[in-house]
């Protein structure tokens, strides 16, 4: 079992994942870099984080299939022998961002299955090991952190199944935070607001627009690394009486306004 702690980030070949697993990385923990198509990017990761003095491998799976969860877990458990933190970061749009009223069920079962589906059972592998772990006394106490979205309350009629397994993330945290807290396992949602990303890319411009016209109070882009920040300050240990909160990474965005 290697000395420093251990952290899978899902979907962390690019986006908010790769600033994630890089700041983790360089921050002492050693990273299972999971990623499902992204295979060259993936290894950039590992490079990145190895060139810095930190630790990592590249797992592939899809989180959306049971087998290949099993297979994440597995793997950064044998070359790491131990897991300190899962990072519930894979996620997908809406396929196509139709209008409600022309929404798939085929967009509906690959969005659900990426996006809730997937995070609700690595977070349920990853808590039995962290649980082995924390009771044999290899660990001390373990982090679960979901990647939610200001989706999960703020209507898009076009992104209707994004919308709805964001929104029950929060739920999914409450759950987990609860039956996990007598385990030492803490759980948190961060809730990222508008960030840039290869998902953003394609409405790059409406947001630019909207931003400038005040849709944040702080005007500007978020950025992977400020998703990740917040992250690094979770598992640090910086709230040992806190689960189950949500972490808005938003500018602001929250904020009702008159
Ligand atoms: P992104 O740039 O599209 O990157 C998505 C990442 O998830 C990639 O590394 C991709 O890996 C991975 N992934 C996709 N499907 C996967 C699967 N089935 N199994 C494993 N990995 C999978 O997206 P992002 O903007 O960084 O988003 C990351 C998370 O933040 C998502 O949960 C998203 O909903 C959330 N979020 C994003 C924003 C935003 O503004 N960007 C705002 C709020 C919330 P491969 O390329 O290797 O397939």
């Amino acid at each position: 079992m290697i000395d420093r702690p251990v952290a899978l980030v899902s979907g962390s070949s690019r986006g908010i994942g790769r600033g994630i697993a890089l700041t983790l990385g360089r921050n002492g923990y050693a990273i299972g870099v999971n990623y499902f198509r992204s295979s060259e990017a993936a290894s950039a990761v590992v490079a990145e984080i190895e060139a810095s003095g930190g630790q990592a491998i590249a797992v592939r799976g899809d989180v959306g299939l049971a087998a290949d969860r099993v297979g994440l877990v597995q793997q950064v458990w044998e070359h790491f022998g131990r897991l300190d933190v899962l990072v519930n970061n894979a996620g997908i749009t809406s396929q196509g961002r139709r209008d409600l009223l022309e929404a798939t069920e085929e967009s509906w079962d690959l969005v659900f299955d990426t996006n809730l589906k997937g995070p609700f059972f690595l977070a349920q592998l990853a808590a039995r090991r962290m649980i082995e772990a924390i009771e044999a006394g290899r660990i001390p106490q373990g982090w679960i952190i979901n990647v939610s979205s200001i989706s999960a309350y703020a209507v898009s009629t076009n992104r209707a199944d994004y919308c709805m397994a964001k929104a029950a993330m929060q739920m999914m945290t409450w759950l987990l935070a609860t039956r996990l807290a007598e385990h030492r396992i803490l759980v948190y949602e961060v809730c990222p607001g508008v960030i840039e990303s290869d998902m953003t890319a394609p409405v790059r411009e409406k947001y630019d627009q909207l931003i400038s016209e005040g849709l944040t109070p702080i005007r500007r882009w978020g950025t992977p690394e400020d998703v990740a920040r917040a992250v690094l300050a979770l598992t640090r240990d910086a709230f040992p009486f806190s689960t189950g909160d949500r972490i808005n990474v938003d500018g602001g965005f929250h904020i009702r306004r008159l």
